[in-house]
């Protein structure tokens, strides 16, 4: 039983761990510096969050479907094993680190803070790709990300060659989807066939739009 259960939510409260019987928080003390939502298995909201907080960490809770707007002094947010929450709102300019890994209802993420360290978005299926990395970033994770199509430049550093490996294949498969679709939409089944023929990923230089694609495609390789 937390503070909430017994009613209690005391001014100047600076942490509070919530207990996995509660389904909805108060209004939260404006002294608030770190919130724990672990294992909540009831909880489906949040309330507006205090401009205190400092560390958000919702972990494992299968009923949450969004975040609240996030203050702008947060410097730590998990929201890792989240099944239903299906985005991340704005990142505030001070976080340093953030967890979202397996959630494997996340398509995107937002835009990354110029301050951020630390990144783990690993096992969320639904990523197809990531926005532009600061340069702060000391560390990423995104292992078993499996259908990431594209990834800014400057990640590849922080990436396994097999994750590299496995990009490049889902992206030579985007690729010649889109290629076929285009193809059939303009010039028919014929084009189509012939493509399917002589398609080899080797021969990427040929589906390529422009010269950069070109350019970004052989650096991956
Ligand atoms: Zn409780």
């Amino acid at each position: 039983m937390c503070l909430i259960c017994r009613g209690k939510l005391l001014e100047g409260l600076e942490y509070l761990r919530v207990c996995r019987n509660v389904t909805t928080l108060p209004e939260l003390p404006q002294s608030l510096i770190q919130l724990d939502c672990i294992n909540c298995p009831l909880l489906t909201t949040f309330p507006k969050l205090p401009q205190s907080l400092k560390y958000l960490w919702c972990f494992n809770c299968p009923l949450l479907t969004t975040l609240p707007e996030l203050p702008q002094s947060l410097i730590g947010l998990s929201c890792s094993v989240c099944p239903l929450l299906n985005t991340i709102p704005e990142l505030p300019q001070s976080l340093t680190y953030l967890d979202c890994l397996k959630c494997p209802s996340i398509q995107y993420l937002p835009r990354l803070p110029q301050s951020l360290k630390y990144l783990n978005c690993s096992n969320c299926h639904l990523l197809t790709t990531f926005p532009e990395l600061p340069q702060s970033l000391k560390q990423l994770n995104c292992s078993k990300c499996v259908n990431l199509i594209f990834i800014p430049e400057n990640a590849k550093k922080h990436i396994s060659s097999e994750m590299l490996e496995t990009i490049n294949s889902n992206y030579l498969k985007w690729r010649k989807e889109q290629t076929l679709n285009w193809f059939s939409s303009t010039h028919g089944i014929v084009y189509e066939d012939l493509i399917r023929k002589t398609w080899h990923p080797s021969r990427i230089i040929d589906w390529c739009w422009d010269t950069e694609e070109v350019k970004w495609f052989k650096s991956l390789q």
